[in-house]
């Protein structure tokens, strides 16, 4: 019996691992795992950000440690979670959240792009899903694994090779629920909506306002804005939620908007406030970016299709 309903969310003592986990949301995931307790292996394809990550969270008290990784490949994979169990002696939860964007009209995008997204977003997140499953199962004491999807899954916003793989993501997850719940693992899955990550790094002012103006919220989404969702999903306290797909847009998609919505007091989150993760993270890089946390250079075809989208070119 629990003295305390805040017990609920607590993860000290467990083991997880978080894919792209080195910037954006896949170090929001390993920080907030952290901040309740956790152990923390992060795995990324990036190693330039990989280890100063882990260095940063190790900081905060909990182990953790750095695995490269790319999720398109199984062997690598299957070694991801030996690495992290080698670590840790065993895997309690398991965050699948490496995925990329290639934008580009579909008429034209090559098939090439298609492919890399899918097998990134899709694929990757399968065999990461397979291989935590396989240890978890093995272990014989359930888990909880979660998986990265997107607000993509539910509206025509990116193209078809990014909302395709998505939309895939929700649907695995609710399979996988539905296999794996006799093992008492839970498999669930967020969907952010734009979120000031790296990833966002190239969108320009323009578009944040947009975003701003259609959102019930009033701000854009940051990495932080997911940090209860994770606990949430990580801990007991969502012992009896399996296949879900949570959806943390701050209301963006509640309706298809025709004008900025109106506002009677501030947003909870200004501005400046919005892009302090996202400058820290560049920072990390090495990436330059002026005042407002943009590079224009890092996702070019990101700021090109938004300039497209609001007729600024
Ligand atoms: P991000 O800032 O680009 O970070 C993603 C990380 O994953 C990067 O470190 C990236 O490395 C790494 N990665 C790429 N390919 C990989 C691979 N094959 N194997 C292992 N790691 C790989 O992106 P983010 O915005 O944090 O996005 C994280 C997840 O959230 C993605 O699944 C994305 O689709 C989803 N999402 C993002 C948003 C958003 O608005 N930002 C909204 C909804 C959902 P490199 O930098 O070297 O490529």
């Amino acid at each position: 019996m629990r003295n305390n309903s805040m017990d609920m969310f607590d993860l000290a003592g467990k083991k997880a691992l978080v894919t792209g986990g080195s910037v954006g949301i896949g170090k929001a995931c390993a920080t907030a795992l952290a901040m309740a307790g956790a152990d923390v292996a992060i795995a990324d394809i990036d190693d330039r950000t990989g280890e100063k990550t882990a260095e940063g969270i190790r900081e905060t008290g909990v182990d953790c440690v750095f695995i490269k990784c790319d999720v398109t490949s199984k062997d690598q994979v299957q070694a991801m979670v030996a690495k992290a169990v080698e670590r840790f002696g065993r895997l309690d939860i398991g965050v699948n959240n490496a995925g990329i964007a290639i934008l580009g009209g579909d008429e034209e995008l090559d098939q090439s792009a298609w492919d890399k997204v899918i097998a990134i977003n899709l694929t990757g997140a399968w065999l990461c899903c397979q291989a935590e499953a396989q240890q978890m199962i093995k272990q014989g004491q359930g888990g909880k694994i979660i998986n990265t999807a997107s607000m993509s899954a539910r509206i025509a916003n990116c193209n078809a090779s990014y909302d395709a793989s998505k939309a895939g993501v929700v649907h695995m997850t609710k399979t996988l629920a539905a296999e794996w719940g006799g093992f008492n693992i839970n498999v669930n899955c967020f969907s952010p909506s734009y979120l000031l990550t790296p990833m966002h790094a190239s969108t320009p002012l323009e578009a944040r306002q947009c975003i701003r103006d259609l959102t019930p919220m009033g701000h854009m989404e940051r990495p932080e804005d997911l940090y209860g969702t994770i606990i949430f999903l990580a801990s007991e306290a969502s012992n009896y939620v399996t296949g879900h797909d949570l959806l943390v847009d701050g209301g963006h998609t509640l309706n298809a908007w025709l004008a900025p919505l109106g506002r009677h007091i501030p947003p909870r989150v200004s501005p400046d406030q919005e892009v302090a993760q996202l400058k820290k993270d560049l920072d990390a890089m090495g990436v330059e970016y002026d005042e407002n946390g943009i590079n224009e250079d890092l996702h070019p075809e990101i700021a090109d299709a938004f300039k497209g989208m609001l007729g600024l070119q």
